[in-house]
């Protein structure tokens, strides 16, 4: 006998869309399967600049009207 999977809704990709888009659903009580062909990103461990302030991020910018006193 063939093994079936039946779901209310099918979502492709988990980025902010596809991700909010099945919580929503699955608040509601929809059976929800979510499909990601990416890596497996590890909550924190992949977060390399997670907990580095914004003045000592390479890539951060900087507004200079809030920060002027920051960078010089
Ligand atoms: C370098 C960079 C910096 C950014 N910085 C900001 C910022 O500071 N603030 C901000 O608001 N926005 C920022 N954005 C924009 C923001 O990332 C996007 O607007 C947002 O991620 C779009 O969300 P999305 O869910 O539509 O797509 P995505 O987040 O791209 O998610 C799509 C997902 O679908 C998956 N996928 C694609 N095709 C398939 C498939 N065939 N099968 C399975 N899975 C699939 C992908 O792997 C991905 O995980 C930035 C974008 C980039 C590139």
């Amino acid at each position: 006998m063939q093994n079936k999977h039946t779901y209310d809704a099918i979502i492709i990709g988990s980025g902010i869309s596809g991700g909010w888009a099945a919580k929503e659903l699955c608040e509601h009580g929809l059976k929800t399967l979510v499909l990601e062909r990416g890596r497996d990103v590890k909550h924190l461990i992949d977060y390399p600049t997670y907990n580095t302030p914004p003045g000592n991020c390479p890539t951060a910018v900087i507004s200079p009207a809030n920060n002027a006193k920051k960078i010089h």
